[in-house]
This record gives C-alpha cells, sequence and structure tokens, in this order.
C-alpha cells in the first residue's frame, strides 16, 4: 500500500514537504523539509478545524513546534478527539508499526 508521496506544502508552515494519503482514520502523512519542522501524520478532521477554526495559524505553529521536538526516527500523529473537545498529538515510531501501542 506504498503510493508514490505527493508534493505539496507542508500543511503546519508551507515549506516543501512530501505527503502520503493514508487511511483509518484518513490521515496525511507529511515529511517536512524545513529544519523547523518535521514527520508527522494529522487527520482529516483535525486539518478541517485548523483551516475552520484556526486562520491565525496559532494552531499551526504549536503543532509545529511539537513535530520540532519530536527525536529522530520520531513520528508526531495529530488529531483532534471532538468527544474530548481535546487535540491529541502521539509519538510513534517513524518507520516501525503503525497503530497499536507497543
Ligand atoms: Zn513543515
Amino acid at each position: 500500500m506504498t503510493a508514490a508521496p505527493e508534493r505539496a506544502a507542508c500543511f503546519l508552515c508551507g515549506a516543501p514537504s512530501e505527503y502520503r494519503e493514508l487511511g483509518a482514520p484518513e490521515r496525511r502523512h507529511y515529511l517536512c523539509s524545513a529544519a523547523g519542522c518535521g514527520e508527522y501524520s494529522i487527520t482529516r478532521r483535525a486539518q478541517s478545524l485548523i483551516e475552520i477554526l484556526y486562520r491565525a495559524k496559532v494552531r499551526r505553529q504549536e503543532l509545529r513546534q511539537v513535530v520540532a521536538a519530536a527525536a529522530a526516527g520520531q513520528l508526531v500523529e495529530i488529531d483532534f478527539n471532538p468527544g474530548t473537545n481535546a487535540w491529541e498529538t502521539n509519538l510513534v515510531e517513524a518507520n516501525g508499526s503503525h497503530g497499536q501501542a507497543s
């Protein structure tokens, strides 16, 4: 299920990046080229919420700091939980198993 990555501006900082579409939940996995950014995945609902409610870029900057602070080889998974009204940023192994906590 490895489709060729698309090139697009990073969702958080706008720098050149690549992303892949992933499913369950629908999300995009970004690999950003900017030094102050990094690797992360973000769900469709989190992206929509940022675009609708956070036009002032504050949330993008906060999330970018989380992504930039992750250690090498770590991927930040960004989601918004509508049940708890909370942002969820989980660190996972960028190249390891995905989904199940280990
Ligand atoms: Zn970026």
